[in-house]
């Protein structure tokens, strides 16, 4: 394990070295096992290394049973012998960024809060730490966040050292290790000391930066949301595109675009209110104008209204005429929508109504002796609809 040239020395981006084993997996996975290699398997937290084994595309790296598994796009009868493998490096120098950034992190929620980080996820756009507590306050985030930028600026040294159980005492570990033989120890001295098997940079300046981008509760834990390095500019570039698209929109600057949108959600609520008002008005209006025929029936046909309309206007029709019956009608989005009720005085009950029309327009409704509705397909006109309801 020492040996391994990911560990003898982080920054090597190339290297050569002999095939051991060329293999295909149950999945039908061809891999090569090399005599040493820089490529990290998926391990501790952090993703595997991709690149390429003589131009050909390593896609995935694991260790299983102290084998390193590279994961190769194309034939294994491409590569014999000696090979000459190159690391993705942006995407390995970000994995390291994160790694370490998470390990500075996690030291300063102890330091300041001795609040203990439980699990790690190195995702491919943000980085999240699970820290045993109930809550975190904006201050408590700032002052950690802060802390570990400060660890950053210093620039201090990322050591790392091979242990063995019985000098475990030596050191003051942030937590239990969980391997046995020989432990690799990361040390940022003086600040923190933990056991891990990650890449990390040589040095806590080249994490760059940190920046705390969101908190949820997760499992009575809190959960942390956060970016290092690249990540942090590329996170800045995406805010600050959306946030001036939303300034361009509201015509204001940036630093102006909350307060400029409450303004515009408040206008927009009392809008909304105002035209529900204005409609309901509308309504009362179009209910006065239908005037009974000779029987005794009101019918009108409509576009585009919604059932809670219709039901409306008939309901102030049968209210203010009691010996009255309304039958109304309308098309919306290529379905059939009607409604039918009566007057107080009137005798005939409207189920009659719905059980003649639902079958015409294959739909669906009900409703009480007083007041029916229901919809269906434009199988005939809302015309010959409406007759069918008066003939029923
Ligand atoms: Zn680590």
């Amino acid at each position: 394990m020492k040996d391994l040239l990911y560990y003898q020395d982080v920054m090597l981006r190339e290297f050569d070295a002999h095939i051991v084993s060329k293999e295909t997996d149950e999945a039908g996975r061809h891999f090569v096992v090399l005599s040493n290699t820089a490529f990290y398997p998926t391990g501790g937290g952090q993703p595997h290394d991709t690149g390429t084994l003589n131009g050909i595309e390593v896609i995935d790296v694991e260790k299983i049973d102290e084998e390193i598994r590279h994961y190769i796009q194309g034939s294994l009868s491409e590569l014999d012998d000696v090979v000459h493998g190159e690391l993705n490096w942006s995407r390995r120098f970000d994995h390291m960024q994160q790694h370490a950034g998470q390990h500075i992190l996690t030291a300063a929620f102890v330091e300041l809060f001795d609040a203990q980080t439980v699990s790690f996820h190195l995702g491919s756009e943000q980085v999240t730490i699970d820290i045993a507590v109930d809550a975190l306050t904006e201050q408590q985030l700032a002052a950690a966040e802060a802390r570990a930028n400060e660890i950053i600026l210093e620039n201090r040294s990322i050591e790392t050292t091979w242990i063995t159980e019985n000098e475990l005492g030596n050191y003051h570990l942030r937590k239990e290790v969980a391997v046995t033989g020989d432990i690799r120890l990361v040390i940022i001295p003086n600040y923190d000391y933990n056991g891990c098997g990650g890449t990390h940079p040589t040095t806590t300046g080249q994490v760059s930066a940190i920046k705390i981008l969101g908190t949820e509760k997760m499992k009575g834990n809190v959960r942390v949301s956060f970016v290092c390095g690249q990540r942090v500019l590329n996170e800045l570039a995406m805010r600050k595109k959306v946030l001036a698209d939303v300034a361009r929109q509201l015509s204001v600057p940036e630093v102006e675009a909350a307060t400029a949108l409450s303004k515009v959600l408040s206008v927009q609520k009392n809008t909304e209110k105002a035209l529900a008002a204005a409609k309901e008005e509308l309504l009362t209006y179009e209910a006065k104008a239908l005037v009974p025929n000779s029987e005794g029936v009101v019918t009108a046909t409509f576009q585009q209204r919604t059932m809670q309309e219709l039901q409306k206007i008939a309901r102030m029709i049968v209210s203010e005429q009691l010996d009255i019956t309304a039958l109304l009608v309308s098309e919306s989005e290529g379905k059939l929508q009607f409604v039918a009720a009566r007057g107080k005085n009137v005798s005939k009950s409207m189920k009659v109504i719905a059980e003649k029309a639902l079958p015409l327009i294959n739909g669906k409704g009900g409703g009480s002796d007083q007041m029916v509705q229901g919809g269906g397909e434009c199988t005939i006109s809302k015309e010959e609809l409406l007759e069918a309801m008066q003939n029923a």
